[in-house]
């Protein structure tokens, strides 16, 4: 049986994992590594330390489906929906920018859900806490190093992590990699998840709001307001994400500094907000991609015996629909490999 590795457990590896175990017509042995220590990555859900079901959602906030790609995807969402992992967006997002004939989505679980039902589809094995360092060739396959732990040897590998993580891999890849150079490195923010005792009303006419006359906050959602699923037994949990510029600024700063920094804005923004519970401060270091490998192809195959392949937002768009048309040109790239 062909032992496959998925490196990156966010929306393009478990998807990648799902439409493997669906559509591959031969039995594969299924491993996701992923070096945090739960899945989702950009599309993170955090959990109040206080209160497990007051959550916020650190990285995407919500899914906008285009009028091309609900034909396109149509499948996709539709099993979304039926799950419950997808519901419409009802509550209001101020400045939100809406074209004509999109539709928004929110994860009432929280955005990582999406990722979770993913994996759990595609039954592949899933280890957290294992960052791939290098990949080499031996005997006609890959071996692959991880920061702790044995290398093991895989078939196929498929690599779905951002471009700028996929270049600081050692090892023979870096020999095959030069092609992937030209995606543009993705910008930086912050995100800061705010969790407040039950009970609390967070007296404002908006869920989520788009703020454009602050040098640090780009953006805030009261995450149970947004996902349209408050309770009196449950605390609001707030959503801030910075600027670009404040997060190139403040990159190599301490989190409690840019924590700091960040709580005072939000004080001049929401005057009357009490101390929080508990906060979880998120650096994104590549937060979007601002310039995709040309042409967008979808995926980069990087080397064909023994197969490895790249794919993630960076050779598309970053974004819900950017993830299952990379995932997808990913497995017509395995197809003839498997
Ligand atoms: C702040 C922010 C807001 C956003 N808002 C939206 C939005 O509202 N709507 C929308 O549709 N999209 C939004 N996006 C974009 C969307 O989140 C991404 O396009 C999407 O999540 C990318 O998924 P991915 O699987 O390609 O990459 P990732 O989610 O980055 O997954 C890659 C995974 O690889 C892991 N990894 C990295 N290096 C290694 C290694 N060496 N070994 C093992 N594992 C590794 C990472 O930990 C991560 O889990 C937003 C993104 C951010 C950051």
């Amino acid at each position: 049986m062909a032992r496959v590795l998925i490196v990156g457990a966010g929306l393009t590896g478990s998807l990648c994992a799902a439409l493997l175990r669906r559509e591959a017509s031969c039995p594969l042995q299924l491993s996701v590594w992923e070096k945090c220590g739960d899945s989702g990555g950009r599309m993170t859900t955090t959990t109040s330390p206080y209160n497990q079901q007051c959550t916020a959602d650190l990285g995407a906030q919500y899914i906008t489906c285009t009028p091309y790609h609900a034909k396109i995807h149509q499948s996709f969402y539709d099993e979304l929906l039926a799950h419950g992992v997808l519901k419409p967006l009802t509550s209001p997002i101020e400045g939100m920018v809406m074209k004509d004939g999109d539709l928004n989505f929110v994860a009432p679980q929280g955005v990582s859900s999406i990722i979770k039902h993913y994996l759990k589809e595609s039954g592949a094995e899933v280890c957290f806490r294992h960052g791939v360092t290098q990949i080499n060739l031996r005997n006609d396959k890959w071996e692959v190093s991880r920061e702790t732990g044995s290398p093991e040897q895989f078939d196929l590998v498929v690599l779905t992590m951002p471009v700028p993580e996929i270049l600081q891999l050692q090892g023979d890849i870096e020999n095959c990699e030069s092609a992937s150079r030209e995606v543009r490195a993705e910008c930086c923010k912050y995100a800061v998840g705010l969790f407040y005792e039950a009970g609390l009303k967070i007296d404002v006419p908006w869920a989520g709001q788009y703020i454009t006359s602050n040098p640090c906050i780009r953006f805030i959602s009261i995450d149970n307001k947004k996902r349209n699923i408050e309770s009196p037994d449950v605390g609001p949990s707030l959503v801030v994400h910075t600027t670009v510029p404040f997060g190139v600024t403040y990159l190599e700063h301490s989190t409690e500094d840019v924590q700091e920094l960040i709580s005072r804005q939000l004080e001049s923004i929401l005057p009357d907000l009490p101390q929080p519970l508990g906060t979880k401060c998120q650096k994104w270091r590549y937060s979007q991609v601002t310039s995709a490998a040309a042409n967008c192809p979808g995926q980069m195959t990087l080397h064909l015996k023994p197969f490895l392949v790249c794919g993630g937002d960076g050779f598309t768009q970053s974004n819900f629909d950017g993830c299952i048309t990379s995932a997808r040109c990913v497995l017509e790239a395995l197809k003839n490999h498997i």
